[in-house]
Parts: structure tokens; sequence; C-alpha cells
């Protein structure tokens, strides 16, 4: 058996999975020579196998993996052991003898995955016997970002790392991250002394990910597509992503009140009542975790089917990461963003008072251009992450229903006069009003209701003027003075279009509404799947879900652990009976075969007796 083959046949025993993904193979098979690698693949992307499978090849050797998240630790290792893969966590949630016997299991050679802190590592190293440290087979450094000041996440306890490499030269590092600019990437090989890694970078594409932007929506109007969208996704698992920790509460208040299951989730809460929230959340108990960013961090939970943000995020880079967190398990995910001049203000606010103003306002501008994008929305993230992709997605909002563009010029007149009279003196909402012919209190004490323009737009609603306006604030017609109230200022690009030296065109607005999404046996071809699958039955993956859940509540895990969403399918699709039949199903290893075909078949088979 070639080397290949024999990582193959581990892929298969343990993880029920048939063939590597993208460069996972080339980056294993590079560690197994000894080299050091920097490894850069998306969230989901399928990191974790990279540095597992070297350690489950190793005859009695073990791999190491620092990880800073000590949930993330406890969540892999107990997937890991689900697959019979024995892999243990060394850190300080422990206690003493539990730590020992860990420590004994790695000198007899039982161990092939040892999960732990840097601090723990970097105390306790020092510790071992050459029995331990003879058998280290690779050091694999999680979340690297973590050991740069340049990254976002930067953990001091990271740096001390770099000393690995000078005791253990022979040992390979793996770095992985899903960070993907350069500085960071170079200050990680510097930092770990590992100047003549390879770098391994992925597509940072997700293609199961339906990517959608929602303009001009605010308020009640918002609310309500949310709760739409809510609907049509009513027993699957859900993040919103709020911008304050106030707005997680009442969100999630009001879904309560709609009888929607839904938790807020927030730095101020405490640590005791976050981690319940996300234990309710992993194990299916609670369907919507309406969160500030700090939420996902620490969690790998592979069903989260949608990610909404009801605002516009600060960056790409959030936003991506963000979005991440759907669809782990390779199944279509939705992503649904929302983005309103509300949003913008508060932002600029935000980087305004950043300590980078320069490069957050850069950033921010990237975004909107992507919330306002008319050309493939995933064209454009990828383009963001310097990646070539020079082909529509089609499962964006953009590709599946175009925008249409129209001389704007006239529209933009209306609206650039009635800034002009207000002698550039009032703000987005206000010009709103007077352009819609609302006559309340401010407007006519200002006397803006005398204004000519006043009631000139009144055919198109708030919510087309919202989004009008965006655009052309885009487009630089116009500039909102944070430092004057947020009141707009015409640009000189601005005084030609109203004096009809410029045309301009504009994106329809369009109201729409929040549409299903396509079932899965409709969806194109997945990237794992590359035969076309036959009919779903959704009574029968509704039936097997119930079974998981039930399965997992009496071992005390999460229902992704027992089987993911996909493994699901597969069983819904084609109906093993058989123990045979089962096993060779996506996501069947032979532990859990063993463990779970029984129960699962029994449902199949009373399942199709009912027919
Ligand atoms: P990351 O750590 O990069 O965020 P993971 O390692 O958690 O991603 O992998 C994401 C998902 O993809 C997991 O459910 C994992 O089991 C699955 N996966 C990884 N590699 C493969 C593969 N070769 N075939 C099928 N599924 C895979
Ligand atoms: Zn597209």
């Amino acid at each position: 058996m070639t080397r290949e083959e024999y990582a193959l046949a581990l892929l298969r025993s343990c993880y029920g999975y048939d063939s590597f993904r993208g460069n996972q193979w080339d980056i294993i098979s590079h560690t197994l020579d000894g080299g050091d690698s920097i490894v850069l693949m998306p969230t989901g992307g399928g990191k974790s196998l990279c540095y597992q499978i070297p350690g489950l090849m190793s005859d009695d050797g073990f791999a190491i993996v620092i990880s800073p998240l000590l949930a993330l630790m406890n969540d892999q290792i107990d997937a890991l052991q689900q697959n019979g893969v024995p892999a243990l966590a060394l850190n300080s949630e422990k206690t003493d003898s539990e730590n020992r016997q860990t420590v004994d299991l790695l000198m007899q050679g039982k161990v092939k995955l040892l999960y732990i802190s840097p601090e723990k590592l970097l105390s306790e190293i020092d510790r071992w016997s050459s029995a331990i440290t003879d058998r280290i087979c690779l050091f694999a450094v999680d979340e690297a970002h973590c050991i740069s000041q340049w990254g976002h996440d930067f953990r001091p306890e990271y740096t001390q790392l770099g000393t690995l490499k000078q005791r253990f030269p022979k040992v390979p590092v793996m770095a992985l991250t899903a960070t993907a600019d350069r500085i960071t990437r170079d200050d990680i090989a510097t930092q770990l002394n590992i100047p003549g890694a390879r770098l391994f970078i992925s597509s940072f594409d997700r293609p199961n990910i339906s990517l959608n932007v929602v303009q001009g929506s605010s308020g009640r109007q918002k609310f309500r597509q949310i709760v739409q969208f809510i609907n049509l996704h009513r027993d699957e698992s859900g993040i919103i992503y709020c911008l304050r920790r106030k707005d997680t509460e009442k969100m999630a208040t009001e879904l309560t009140r709609l009888g929607i299951s839904a938790q807020p989730f927030h730095a101020g809460m405490s640590v005791e009542l976050k981690q319940q929230v996300q234990r309710d959340f992993i194990n299916d108990d609670v369907k919507v975790v309406c969160a500030t960013i700090a939420f996902g961090m620490g969690i790998d939970k592979s069903n989260v089917r949608y990610v909404i943000h009801s605002n516009m995020p600060r960056n790409i880079e959030s936003y991506y990461q963000e979005i991440g967190r759907a669809g782990r398990d390779g199944m279509p995910a939705e992503a649904l963003m929302f983005y309103s001049y509300g949003d913008v203000v508060t932002l600029q606010q935000f980087a305004q008072q950043s300590g980078q103003v320069q490069i957050n306002m850069d950033k921010l501008r990237r975004m909107q251009q992507y919330a306002e994008s008319g050309v493939c929305r995933r064209r454009m993230l990828l383009s963001y992450f310097n990646e070539r992709f020079d082909h529509d997605c089609h499962n964006c909002d953009v590709c599946n229903n175009p925008p249409e563009r129209f001389d704007g010029t006239k529209l933009a007149q209306m609206a650039l006069s009635a800034i002009k009279r207000t002698n550039e003196q009032a703000g987005m909402y206000t010009v709103t009003d007077i352009l819609r012919g609302w006559r309340k209190a401010e407007i006519v004490e200002k006397g803006y209701d005398q204004l000519k323009t006043f009631g000139v737009g009144r055919d198109f609603t708030v919510a087309e003027w919202n989004a009008y306006l965006l655009q052309m604030l885009q487009m630089g017609l116009f500039d909102v003075a944070y430092d004057e109230n947020n009141h707009l200022k015409i640009t000189d690009y601005g005084s030609e279009v109203l004096y009809g030296r410029k045309a301009i065109e504009l994106n329809r607005y369009e109201r729409r509404d929040i549409k299903a999404r396509k079932q899965p046996t409709e969806t194109p071809v997945l990237r794992d799947s590359p035969t076309p699958v036959k009919q779903m039955d959704k009574a029968l993956f509704d039936k097997l879900k119930d079974l998981r859940k039930a399965l997992a509540t009496a071992s005390h895990i999460a229902p992704y652990m027992v089987f993911s969403d996909k493994s699901l399918q597969a069983m819904a699709t084609e109906k093993p009976t058989t123990q045979a039949e089962f096993g060779i199903l996506y996501g069947v290893g032979q532990v859990k075969c063993q463990k779970y075909w029984h129960p699962f078949t029994a449902v199949i088979r009373e399942h199709l007796s009912h027919r």
C-alpha cells in the first residue's frame, strides 16, 4: 500500500470520507516528508484533517495541536472520539490526575493527537522525558494569526512558540489560519522560526453559501423581513449579528414573542450565561442566536444554516469570517445582509473614532461597494481576497436577479436640488422627508415645506429613497459631513449632475421578498459529491434528525457530532437498510457505523414500510 492509499484508507475508516479536498493531500504529504508549512484556508475549508491525518499515520508518535480556545479544543476532541480517534487535551481545566493520566498514555504511545494551549505546552514540555518528546511527529499551530501583532486577534502567549523550532528542529511545524493578508502571513513565518515554510493557499470560495443583500430596509420593515426569512427556515439553526448589545436583546425578545426559539449573546453577559446559550445552540435546543461579533469564535457547529447581518459589518474580512460560520458541512446555507443609510452613518462614526481612521474608512468603503455591487457578489469578494474567479456564481442575489439599470439623472437632480435648497444643512432623513413632502414639525419650523422641491419625490417610498440616496452617496454625488451633524454636502461631481452636465445610471430598487432556499436536491453539484444525487426524502430526513437529537442527548454530545446534516441527507437519499449499505455513506466511518447503523437503518426500514 502506498502512503497515499494508507491515508485514504484512514480517511474512510475514521471519518467516512472518500477523498481529500483541495490541497489537503499536498499539505499532508509535505508534512510527512518533514516540511514546515503555512496553511491558509477559509473557515470550514477542512484545516483540521491536515494535521490530524499525519498524527494518525504516525506509528507510535503523536501530533501536538496548539489551540487558543478551550471550547474549540474540547469540541474537536469530542468529535474525534466519536470517530474512535485517540485524542486528548492537556489544559488547566483538567484535574492534575487527569493530566497525569494523559501523560502516561503519551508515554505508552496510545495517543495520536494531543490538544494543548500554548502556555501549557511551554510549561509542560520541559518536564517531559525523551520517551515522550521523541514521539512528537508534528507541531500544528491552529489560529496561527494569533502570533502576530498585525493579525486581528493577537495573543501574547503565542509569541513564545518560536522556541519550538529551535529545540526540535526536525519536527515539522504547520501553522494554520483563515486570515489571509500578507503581512500577517510573513510575520507568522518569522515568529515561528520557519522561514522556509511552504505556503499553501486554498480557494477562499465557499460555494454552498448563497450571498444576499437587502438594501434600504430599516426598523419594522427589516424586522418583518427577518421574521419572514426565519419562518422559511423554522427548524434550522441560524445566527443574527447585530451591531449593539441592546439590539441583540431586543431582537431575541421580539422573536421569542413570535414563538421563535431565540437567545441573545454578547460580551456583557455572564460567562455562565454565555456558555449556556452556546451549549443550547450547539445542541439544537435554541435555533437562533442574536449576537454581537463575539459569537461564533469558539464553536465548530457544522449545521448552522444561515447567518443574517441585521446591519452592514465594518469590513469585508469580518463579514467573510462571520458568514463562514454557516454551512461548514458543505450543505446549502445562506448569508443575508441588511444594509441601510443608518448603518453607513454609524460605521463611519466608529471608523472616525478608531485609531486607524484611514484604513478603517477604506475598508468600510470596500464593504459598501460590496453591498452596492452590480456584479456577482462572489466575484467581488474573492477579488477582494486577491483570488481569481472568472465566472458568475449563480448563487448570489445579483446573479439570480440582476439589477435593472435606468437613467437616474432626474432622480438625482431632485435629491441634489433638495440638498442645495436646505443650504446643505440637512441630513439624509430630512432630505427624504422633504422629497416625500412630509409636513412634520421640524420641516415646517425650518420652512422646508416652502421649498420648490418639497414633495417632488412623493412617488417613491422611503425605502426607495433610502436605497437611491445610498447609491448616489456611493457614486460620490454628495458627502456626509460627519463633523456637522451628518449634513449632506454636494460634491463637484454632484454639481455637474445637478446642472445637467453629466448623466448617471442607477440600479432599480426592487422590494425583495424573502424567498425560500432551493431544496438540496435542486442545488448544483457541490464539491464533495461529483454525481448528482437522487431525490432526498424530506419526511425521512426529519425523522432521522429527531433520532440524531435523541441519540445525542442520551450520550451528552452535540447532534452534529453524531452525524452532520450532509450525512443525514445521504441517508435520506440512499435509504440504506443494511449495515453494509450504511457503512459506505458520507461521514460514516467504522466506529460510527458500528455504533449507529442499527438505530438509523431501523428508522429507514420503518419509514419505507409505511409507503
Ligand atoms: P476548518 O477547521 O478549516 O474551519 P474543518 O476542518 O472543521 O474546517 O472542516 C470543515 C468540515 O468539512 C468538517 O465537517 C469536516 O469534517 C469536513 N471535511 C474536511 N475535509 C473533508 C474531506 N476531505 N471530505 C469531506 N469532508 C471534509
Ligand atoms: Zn454571483
